[in-house]
């Protein structure tokens, strides 16, 4: 089978023909149909310092992904050949003080598709059974890869109750974008976003943002004030893992509001936490994948229900082989979501 792996410590992937697995124990193979590019991916792309250290070559990259069950191992018991899936990334222990304590996001003992064990930018992957999703067998393949992305979101966004509420989102890149979608379908109102790129400054107002806010034009802190007749942003969601955005979108949280921290930090952050947290009363709360199952049935229901139309977030699509290409237009950040179609 075609598969696109890290073979080399050096920027780049390799489009390599290797025999498809075979699953093994409470495993299944699946055919895979559609898996979208991740930040992650990006990373191990470019051969950073973070991906250098993690990832053990060869690799098989990819975890976004949605595909066809066409095997099972042995004492498989619920999914079954035919099964049209979605795939949570985190394979997790369901042993550990996080999993028992149903915190299975923060497994002490996770591994990752795609970076711990070979992932779906392939024509045929293995996961364990249980962290397949079935969908319903008419959601668009590509789609269906983005219900894991999309989770994040949810997470992110509803982590409480947000109707009725002000919420700024920093960052409009495809999960800052997913956010925008899920607040506004929960009833958030306004819902205010940042972003320093054009093209996802337009993409942010095609997911109905109420006001979108450039930081290198104008003042994020004063602006979010003014719109919210001087109370700041009730909800602030973190997505850009930039330090200024932070500490702007800290600044113009409400007092005793909440905040979500879903972007993640190129190195440490300093700012004055006592004034920017402490003494406001913020509520904060880290956000790392995805409640493992309990945020794959709102995701769902949001997706399928018609609810939530993601599709515009989706904005190319190209094959296995085009993988130079794709990663190129993610480094430009002038897109959305990026999918290979696979098969
Ligand atoms: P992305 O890099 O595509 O998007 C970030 C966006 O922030 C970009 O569009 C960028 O232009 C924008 N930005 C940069 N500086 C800004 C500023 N000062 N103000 C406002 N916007 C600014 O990333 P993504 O795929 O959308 O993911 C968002 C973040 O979430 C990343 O930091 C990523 O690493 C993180 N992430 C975390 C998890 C998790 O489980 N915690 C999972 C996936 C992604
Ligand atoms: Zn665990």
């Amino acid at each position: 089978m075609k598969a696109i792996a890290k073979t080399k410590s050096e920027k780049g992937f390799e489009i390599m023909d290797v025999p498809v697995p075979t699953p093994g124990e409470g495993e299944v193979l699946i055919k895979v149909k559609a898996s979208a590019i991740c930040g992650t991916d990006l990373h191990i792309y470019k051969w950073d310092e973070w991906s250098s250290q993690r990832i053990k070559i060869p690799r098989i990259v990819g975890h976004e992904m949605s595909g066809e069950v066409v095997e099972i191992g042995k004492n498989v018991k619920d999914v079954k050949p035919g099964d049209f899936v979605s795939v949570e990334t985190h394979i997790v222990c369901w042993k550990c003080y996080a999993c028992r304590n149903n915190r299975q996001e923060v497994c002490m003992n996770m591994k990752i598709l795609g970076i711990d064990t070979d992932g779906s930018y392939a024509e045929y992957v293995v996961v364990p059974e249980e962290n397949c999703w079935k969908n319903d067998k008419s959601l668009p393949p590509e789609i269906a890869s983005l219900k894991e992305p999309l989770g994040n979101a949810v997470d992110t966004v509803l982590s409480e109750d947000i109707s009725g509420k002000s919420i700024l989102i920093t960052g409009c890149g495809p999960l800052g974008l997913l956010s925008i979608g899920v607040a506004k379908v929960s009833g958030a109102y306004p819902i205010i976003a940042t972003e320093i790129n054009e093209y996802r400054i337009n993409k942010a107002k095609e997911m109905g943002v109420h006001y979108v806010l450039n930081p290198l034009k104008e003042n994020v802190y004063e602006a979010v004030m003014d719109i919210t007749h001087g109370n700041g942003a009730e909800v602030f969601c973190e997505v850009s893992g930039n330090q200024d955005a932070l500490i702007e979108g800290l600044k113009a949280t409400a007092s005793g509001g909440r905040v979500s921290l879903l972007g993640l930090f190129k190195s440490d952050v300093k700012f004055d936490i006592n004034d920017l947290v402490v003494l406001k009363g913020l509520k904060i709360y880290g956000i790392t994948g995805r409640k493992i199952y309990s945020t794959w049935y709102k995701t769902s229901a949001l997706v399928e229900s018609g609810l939530l139309d993601i599709s515009p977030v989706l904005t190319h699509k190209f094959k296995l082989e085009e993988f130079d290409k794709a990663f190129e237009l993610m480094e430009t950040g002038n897109c959305g979501k990026v999918a290979f179609i696979i098969g």
